[in-house]
């Protein structure tokens, strides 16, 4: 019978045991093995059947079970030393604290998802688990920030597999009171709402979640409430759901109320107002927009409130494939922007700026993450690789500028070790190395010895393997109206099988099926006699894609041969918590997209913390930490003549390596079983990689290149009422009229009659400045190593300077002289240009305004 409503009862604890509600109303406990291990202590077997979340767990505790620990002395000592350990971690000081009073005062970080754990599913992806990390290292970190998402009723979807490999999807709906969430109120105990005024007079409403996160507060916004008509409560009902103008309102409500719930949220606890905003991807970029609302409303200038939103906002890309980004029809964005949503924004300035370059903005779509960059002074990509790649794909809204000019630059992803390495792990650390900081022991060291390693390692595979059984067994019985599975699924996998892992999201660049390029070779692989293979295999296709859908079942069909089906398997319903068992049991990582697609790539580095060797193409993450103890490079077939000319390299190259290097270094063995060489690299990891690829590095950087200056420059813009922003529009308005006249007219050059290394050139160029002052230009001698193909390589620039005219007639017309000199200090082709950028000491970067002129 289906229930009409439903609610969720919380449980009662014992008085003396108050210390497990409060350990449990807070996140931390997801990355706190101690806090785990005290409510694992209280029923261990339905703490594993409760998926380990502390809520649900206590609200299914048998109360006579409560009433007994209540009255053991012992438990409730440790119940409160957790509570302690708690509390001191809100509140000591940390990384951030020891930075100063210049650090940025508040964060405010929005992103679509938030995967902080299993039990709260937020996210659909690599996204939102970077989300999540995110939190919890700027937590552990001590950094000021507030997280913005959505609630989702449904979270993303549960997958499951028919008989016939078909990708089923269920959208079980979460109560939020059974989750660790909290209505923001104000203090008379009403809740906040935030209210978005939309078409044809009706309005959205939102009701704000709190989460605790450590010492970060995360909230969430959720349109499921009475206020709103049936229509409108859906608009949060899962995540990436919708068509067009479902996902259209969602991203008006992350970012416009967003912005609003961070504002009521301050207000009500105390905290300062954000400097910085950085939007994780284009979703939250309307934030942009409500933020220049509110300076408008203090009376400034749409330009002027575009300066005071850019200088502290930060937006990050994470992905060049265009599917990935959103964009919407213009005439529904037109729709919506209206003056009672953003009072006093001129709907036809908030369009442009989603308009894409080159394109006539009268049909362009509205293009989220080209308003992201708009919208922010700083922008970055997530590897190295990705953030040439992004130079590369957003280059044309800087028109006129070599790639290595577009201000994007790239600070690379990084996972929380707390988080995702396994507690074996952090056992034998402790144990054995004297400490609980997996992510930076000595794990080379000789107090630990390769075969006490080995045995963890195994442990941790053993897991893998008897989840996997779990799981396949469960998923049987779903598929056969209740069946009991039959005896095989017991016997799937093996704990001292060399185990090859891939999971992740299937959209067609991450290439499930390349494994699949020739079959007879893979089973040869697989049922090898002495060195045999097995894979561990899963991953969510988008619902409406029909495309990666097709590659599950593929992968699913090969996987159910009699001959082959205790070697390969197919798990559904990928989460964090199994995520949380894979990688750890896993002793090879496999990841082979189309390079350079993958914009970094995080599952590779939480094997990697978890003692796992990555067998990978160059991209990504891997592309700058490749290295010869860490695992294999598969080569990419760039020449190949077409994708599937290019797969089929690209697979024998696969084949090959796992055949042939992988496999053999596996099971060399000494006499006790243990692979020497194969534990040697893979502690070798340990120490020296894993270190490289922390949440704490990336949130680190984060805070020192991106959020400390955006917050810095957004008290520039502000000082002395807003002085800088008003010179900066003033600034940006005068040039762009002037930028069409404004060229290098002429360019002399001497001193290079016979040029040899150590002589200076001497040049003199004559600037049309059309009416704007010298110093509003810069004018730069580029300079490098001329290309055949008319290049120059190697680009350096040095500033000529303006000769100072003494004739006032002559400095009011006519061209101006700049001149300078560059030493010649290399020998071989030699080339050069002159350019002219706009120049002024709030210009973060010279490509910034989009004008150069270059001497032609
Ligand atoms: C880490 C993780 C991802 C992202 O993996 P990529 O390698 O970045 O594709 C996706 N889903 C889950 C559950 C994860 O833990």
């Amino acid at each position: 019978m289906k229930p009409i409503r439903k609610f969720t009862v919380r449980a009662v604890v014992p008085g003396s045991l108050s210390a497990l509600e409060e350990l449990a109303g807070n996140l931390r406990w997801s990355w706190h093995e101690p806090t785990k291990r005290l409510f694992e202590h209280i029923d261990p077997e339905l703490w594993r059947s409760s998926r380990r979340d502390p809520v649900a767990f206590l609200g299914e505790v048998d109360p006579a079970r409560l009433d007994e620990l209540a009255a053991d002395g012992r438990y409730v000592e440790w119940a409160e030393r957790e509570r302690h350990g708690l509390r001191e971690y809100l509140s000591e000081p940390r990384w951030f604290q020891s930075l100063g009073t210049d650090a940025p005062s508040t964060v405010a970080y929005f992103s679509p998802e938030f995967g902080i754990t299993a039990a709260l599913p937020q996210y659909s992806g690599g996204l939102g688990i970077l989300a999540g990390d995110h939190l919890k290292a700027a937590s552990d970190l001590g950094v000021p920030l507030i997280g913005v998402g959505l609630f989702y009723k449904a979270g993303y979807f549960a997958q499951s597999i028919s008989p016939d490999g078909w990708q089923q999807e269920r959208y079980p709906v979460l109560d939020p009171d059974g989750l660790p969430l909290s209505v923001l109120r104000r203090p008379d105990g009403s809740s906040v709402q935030v209210t978005l005024a939309l078409p044809d007079d009706e309005s959205l409403h939102a009701r704000v979640w709190k989460a605790a996160v450590g010492r970060i507060t995360l909230l969430l916004l959720d349109t499921d409430i009475p206020a709103n008509t049936d229509d409108l409560r859906s608009v949060t009902d899962r995540l990436y759901g919708g068509g067009g103008e479902h996902r259209l309102l969602q991203e008006l409500l992350l970012g416009i109320g967003g912005a609003r719930a961070v504002r009521a949220f301050t207000e009500l606890s105390g905290r300062p107002a954000p400097d910085v905003f950085h939007m994780n991807e284009g979703h939250a970029g309307f934030l942009g927009l409500e933020r220049i609302a509110t300076h408008i409303a203090e009376g400034h200038s749409f330009a002027e409130a575009l300066q005071l939103v850019r200088a502290g906002t930060v937006f990050t890309t994470h992905t060049p494939v265009p599917a990935g980004i959103d964009r919407f029809e213009r005439g529904l964005v037109e729709r919506y922007l209206t003056g009672s949503l953003l009072p006093g924004v001129d709907p036809a300035d908030a369009l442009a700026l989603g308009v894409e370059p080159g394109s006539d903005p009268a049909t362009s779509p509205f293009n989220m993450a080209v308003m992201g960059l708009r919208l922010a002074q700083r922008a970055n990509g997530v590897s190295k690789l990705h953030g040439q790649v992004s130079r590369r794909m957003f280059g044309d809204l800087w028109p006129g500028f070599d790639s290595e000019d577009v201000p994007i630059t790239s600070i690379t992803n990084g996972v929380h070790a707390p988080t995702w390495t396994d507690p074996a792990l952090l056992g034998l650390a402790e144990a054995t190395l004297g400490t609980a900081d997996t992510e930076h022991a000595d794990w080379a060291s000789g107090a630990l010895s390769a075969a006490e390693f080995w045995g963890v390692k195994r442990r941790m595979r053993l897991q893998l393997v008897e989840d996997a059984r779990r799981r396949l067994a469960a998923a049987w019985s779903d598929q056969h109206a209740g069946a009991q599975a039959p005896l095989w699924v017991s016997r799937v996998l093996d704990p001292d099988t060399l185990t090859v892992g891939f999971a992740r999201r299937v959209p067609t660049y991450k290439r499930l099926t390349l494994m699949l390029s020739d079959p007879e070779r893979l089973k040869a692989i697989l049922t090898n006699a002495e060195r045999p293979v097995q894979f561990v295999i899963a991953g969510k296709s988008h619902p409406a894609d029909d495309e990666g859908k097709r590659l599950i079942q593929r992968l699913v069909q090969f996987a159910q041969q009699p001959e082959l089906r205790e070697r390969i398997v197919f798990l559904p319903d990928y989460d964090m918590g199994m995520a949380e068992l894979l990688y750890p049991g896993c002793d090879v990582w496999l990841n082979n997209p189309l390079r350079p697609l993958e914009a970094c790539g995080t599952s590779g580095m939480k094997a990697a913390m978890n003692g796992a060797l990555n067998l990978s193409i160059l991209d990504g993450w891997w592309a700058e930490f490749a290295g010869e103890d860490y695992g294999w490079v598969i080569p990419s077939a760039d020449a190949a003549g077409d994708s599937g000319e290019r797969d089929a390299l690209e697979a024998a190259a696969l084949y090959e390596l796992l055949e042939h290097r992988v496999a053999t270094r596996y099971y060399e063995r000494d006499a006790d079983g243990v692979p020497l060489e194969w534990v040697r690299r893979v502690r070798r990891t340990l120490a020296t990689l894993a270190p490289e690829l922390g949440a704490d590095r990336m949130v680190k950087q984060y805070v020192e290149e991106l959020y400390r200056p955006a917050a810095e420059q957004a008290a520039r813009v502000a000082a002395d009422g807003d002085r800088g922003a008003r010179d900066l529009a003033a600034f940006g308005a005068r040039v762009r009229a002037s930028w069409p006249k404004v060229q290098v007219v002429h360019v002399e050059s001497g001193g290079v009659e016979s040029p040899h290394v150590g002589d200076e050139l001497r040049l003199r160029a004559y600037v049309e400045l059309d009416g704007l002052a010298p110093d509003d230009v810069a004018v730069e001698v580029v300079y490098g190593r001329s290309r055949s193909d008319e290049s120059i390589e190697g680009v350096r620039r040095t500033p000529l300077e303006a000769e100072r005219s003494t004739d006032a007639a002559s400095a009011a017309s006519g061209p101006r002289l700049y001149t300078g000199t560059v030493v010649l200090d290399r020998a071989g082709a030699f080339g050069y240009t002159v350019r002219v950028v706009p120049r002024h000491p709030l210009l973060v970067s010279p490509a910034e305004l989009g004008l150069v002129a270059v001497a032609d």
